[in-house]
């Protein structure tokens, strides 16, 4: 067995193959960006994506079902292992990592890219902008779009697609005491049922009991559901 090799200094390392990456599920990526992203619409396939080449050439009961938007951007990739370097690469974009990358041109932007779960339960991309770097000092010769072709062969992806994600807004609620109409309202009726109690009962019966009522503190019965 021989040594094991190192690089010298002065010698750069082996050329890497432009490849299409994801944000992993279980890390952190680094990138910076070496241009702007461009998208395309996806179909489920059998055994994966299948590009949509455009509404007009498009399998019609394809292009009908649920579409996946996925945008592809030139980058670059911090590599700790097996050496400090930054390896081009063309990263796939989910629509909720568009929204965080934002509007601004993306060339010299690092970012800290990740997996988080989301709203829905399932791990979604998140992104955090680190830095920036001088984009003179960037290369240019990393192209998206000859990479992307081949991963969706035969079928040519149509480009220029924007996502179609909604924009939602979630607001934490604010903690706070009843109104004061509310508070008097219970205090004149006392233990009385509350208004919807014969609805609650009903939708209680109807699943099953699996609401339930528990006892509060002062004896009253509460209703383990919205009011
Ligand atoms: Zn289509």
């Amino acid at each position: 067995m021989g040594k094991p090799r190192r690089r010298s200094a002065d010698r750069p390392s082996s050329h890497v193959p432009l490849d299409v990456i994801t944000v992993p599920d279980d890390t952190v990526l680094y990138v910076r960006f070496l241009g702007p992203w461009d998208g395309i619409l996806t179909h489920y396939g059998k055994r994966r994506p299948i590009a949509c080449p455009g509404p007009d050439e498009c399998d019609k009961p394809t292009h009908r079902g649920k579409g996946i938007w996925r945008g592809y951007a030139p980058v670059e990739y911090y590599r700790d292992r097996p050496y400090e370097d930054w390896c081009a690469a063309v990263l796939q974009i989910s629509e909720r990592l568009v929204e965080c990358l934002g509007t601004d041109e993306l060339r010299g932007q690092v970012w800290e890219l990740s997996r988080v779960i989301g709203r829905y339960g399932k791990k979604e991309c998140t992104g955090t902008r680190m830095e920036d770097v001088d984009p003179e000092g960037l290369r240019l010769d990393v192209s998206i779009y000859e990479v992307v072709e081949r991963m969706y062969r035969p079928v040519e992806p149509l480009w220029g697609v924007k996502p179609y994600f909604k924009p939602v807004s979630t607001l934490a609620p604010t903690k706070g005491a009843p109104p004061r109409a509310l508070v008097e309202r219970k205090e004149r009726e006392g233990t009385a049922r509350p208004a919807g109690a014969a609805d609650m009962d009903r939708l209680r019966a109807a699943r099953g009991g699996m609401l339930g009522t528990k006892t509060g503190e002062n004896g009253k019965q509460e209703t383990n559901g919205v009011h």
